[in-house]
């Protein structure tokens, strides 16, 4: 059993753009494969990709839909910054593992730009640099502490004073300044991935949906709603923030968070339009789309309830929005697209990926959170080292 969340509601700037059309299938009867991938977000597309390049043969299924869950409604932001700076994540979870946790998902982002670049995926890629900006969170001398702890792992980062972000971004604050992150266009990336998946024999199915997992010694049976049994040697559950309720769920939460994206004005944007985020909770972020227009969000809160989520659109517009005028005056904040959202996160800001316990055949990806598309690179790796029996060195860090 599962619950069904209501993932999204409102318009999302990414319906402003065309993403390829990704075959699907009816599923009329019983089939096999070497793993079956439940869920056809930027998770599964990413762990399709890499099972089926592995020589794996790979069918996905979706009950929405490819593409249909929180993947389109993302802001996009692919950071190798994860949200827990480093000296909280190492004061929660050691040292060496907060550094390692850091570590991973700098190489996340830099294997995620090789799998585009390398399946020439067409999806507005784009290397920004990013601004950490100082919140009630870290304060400007906490940030400059963080970069010398991001120093020490070997993450590279110049802490910039207050009149230097004023002169350089016209940002009245002081900030982190750190290289490599991405901005892309969600839909066409999980789209494309899938179409590449696709070439090399996977194949994708819905709407269906999963209810029943029968774990066996060499297999997994999946039974679906509507009848047919799908067989696999291994199953992947990517399926975003609703959970299957063997996975465990302890420590993860969901929350609801509101953005919106403006008309085009590239006249108007920021210098190299680098992403940006603040240090503080809730935090504003916000990044330029290819085109100009600038994607902003924040303001999130701890609860679950969609009605309650969708009744704020409005107020919460107008909230980021006056936030990020207050930063920015030059820029047009009148919304031309306003959207919410569902979001799970854990305890400590880092994923679960891995075997579930006691179902060494079914591999699950949990809570995660703000960083969601580094996070599912992470796992894509994880879980196909796994299968093909290689250990992966960080598979402790995330490990259910
Ligand atoms: C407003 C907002 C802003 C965000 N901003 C960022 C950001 O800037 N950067 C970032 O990295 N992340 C961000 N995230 C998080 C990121 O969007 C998500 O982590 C990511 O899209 C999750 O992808 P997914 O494939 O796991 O889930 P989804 O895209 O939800 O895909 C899961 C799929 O599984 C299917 N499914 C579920 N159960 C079943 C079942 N039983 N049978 C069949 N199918 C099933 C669903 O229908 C769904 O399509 C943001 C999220 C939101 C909501």
């Amino acid at each position: 059993m599962q619950r069904k969340l209501d993932l999204r509601t409102g318009r999302t700037v990414w319906s402003a753009y065309r993403a390829p059309a990704v075959p699907q299938e009816a599923l009329a009867r019983d089939l096999s494969a070497d793993v079956v991938v439940v869920g056809m977000g930027i998770g599964g597309a990413l762990a399709a990709d890499a099972l089926s390049l592995a020589g794996l043969s790979v069918v996905a299924i979706d009950r929405r839909g490819a593409v249909k869950g929180s993947t389109a409604a993302t802001t996009a932001l692919v950071q190798y910054e994860i949200d827990q700076p480093l000296c909280l994540l190492s004061r929660r979870i050691g040292k060496e593992r907060a550094m390692r946790a850091w570590r991973r998902s700098r190489l996340a982002v830099g294997n995620l730009k090789a799998r585009i670049l390398e399946r020439q995926i067409a999806c507005d890629l784009a290397e920004r640099p990013s601004l950490y900006l100082a919140g009630d969170v870290l304060g400007a001398e906490a940030l400059e502490e963080e970069a010398e702890l991001r120093g020490a792992a070997g993450l590279a980062a110049s802490f910039l004073p207050r009149a230097a972000v004023r002169e350089t971004y016209g940002m009245d604050r002081a900030a982190l300044r750190s290289q490599g992150n991405l901005a892309l266009d969600p839909r066409k990336l999980t789209a494309g991935l899938l179409l590449r998946a696709r070439e090399r024999g996977a194949r994708f199915f819905s709407p269906v949906e999963a209810v029943r997992f029968a774990s066996h010694a060499d297999g997994v049976a999946v039974e679906t709603k509507a009848g047919p049994v799908l067989s696999a040697r291994y199953v992947l559950l990517a399926t975003g923030y609703e959970l299957m309720d063997f996975v465990p769920a302890k420590n993860h939460r969901i929350i609801s968070t509101w953005a919106f994206a403006t008309a085009r004005q590239p006249a108007a944007l920021w210098k190299d339009r680098a992403l940006v985020w603040e240090a503080s909770d809730p935090y504003l972020y916000f990044r330029a789309t290819h085109d100009g227009r600038v994607i902003c969000g924040g303001e999130d809160e701890d609860f679950s309830d969609e009605a309650q989520r969708d009744a704020l659109i409005a107020e919460k517009t107008e909230r980021i929005a006056g936030k990020l005028k207050a930063l920015l005056p030059a820029v047009d904040t009148r919304p031309t697209f306003a959207w919410s959202g569902s979001f799970g996160t854990t305890t400590t800001g880092l994923p679960y990926v891995g075997a579930v316990p006691r179902r060494p055949r079914i591999f699950a990806v949990m809570g995660y959170g703000g960083n969601g598309i580094t996070y599912a690179e992470i796992a894509a790796e994880l879980v196909t080292a796994a299968i093909l029996g290689h250990a992966d060195p960080d598979a402790d860090l995330f490990a259910f």
